[in-house]
């Protein structure tokens, strides 16, 4: 069995109800971090000595500015079971330089022995996620290019096929892959009326579904808010096979590779 647990699902604004997006895998694997990662996994009953891998999808803050705080508590609060295990960060190159001096910036001279003995740097486009029953293929997506977006297609030991689309907007590497995939998580960053290339809209994901609809579509890094609120835009009305997650929303997948959707 495995799990993937939605513990944010917000845009970089955070709208009403909603923190920012990360999805944690199993309690092992962590895509994205962001500045406020320590009370959603704390949250989410996971201890963030305890992760094996992060998987970074680009540097923009709201994916990214949680790693001090991430190294800073493996560091002074590790727990038993985690008994010294790295923390394996999966990422372009580039980011190397990136999130060190992230690291140093936010705790200068505290973090120089983690980002050396804690972290794992790992560069490859394909991997075994160590650990776990998972392994990953990450590549390259459409969104503001200085950030060197990308996505990852995660596959399970039982064959369950996900495909994690990043931070972007409709292109031909999402589309390519999407057939392949047994649930697709896409971002909507904005909403109809902003025009922008670098992020689905929900017209956008309403197209996507149109064209695989034998595909689900789970939706994160939401602009509309969740639950009632008096502020920010409301979800828009979207296809049966589109779910627009709310933070705590689980996906569970069984050993054959079927899956359902806990609220
Ligand atoms: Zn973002
Ligand atoms: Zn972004």
């Amino acid at each position: 069995m495995a799990e993937v647990y939605f513990l944010g699902t917000g845009n970089a604004f955070s709208p009403p109800g909603r923190m920012h997006a990360l999805a944690l895998i199993d309690s092992k694997i962590l895509i994205d971090c962001p500045p406020t990662v320590i009370p959603q996994l704390i949250r989410g009953n996971c201890l963030p000595s305890e992760l094996n891998h992060l998987l970074i999808t680009h540097w923009h803050a709201d994916h990214t500015f949680g790693l001090p705080f991430l190294l800073l508590n493996r560091k002074w609060m590790p727990s038993e079971e985690s008994d010294g295990q790295e923390l394996e960060i999966h990422l372009e190159e580039n980011g190397i330089e990136i999130l060190s001096n992230l690291c140093r910036m936010g705790y200068p001279g505290s973090l120089e022995d983690s980002i050396e003995k804690d972290i794992i740097w790992n560069k490859d486009k394909q991997s075994k996620l160590s650990g776990t029953e998972w392994e990953m293929e990450r590549f390259p997506v459409l969104h503001t290019p200085q950030t060197e977006p990308h996505g990852y297609m995660l596959t399970h030991s039982s064959g369950f096929c996900l495909l994690h689309c990043g931070d972007s907007g409709p292109c031909e590497e999402i589309d390519c892959r999407v057939g392949q995939s047994d649930v697709v998580i896409v971002e909507m960053g904005v909403p109809d009326y902003v025009d922008s290339p670098y992020h689905h809209t929900p017209s956008d994901v309403e197209e996507l579904s149109n064209k695989y609809p034998g595909v689900k579509i789970l939706v994160t890094h939401n602009y509309s808010n969740s639950g009632n609120f008096r502020h920010g835009f409301k979800p828009p009305n979207l296809s049966y096979n589109i779910h627009q997650l709310d933070d705590g929303n689980k996906l569970i997948i069984n050993g054959k590779g079927d899956y359902i959707l806990k609220k």
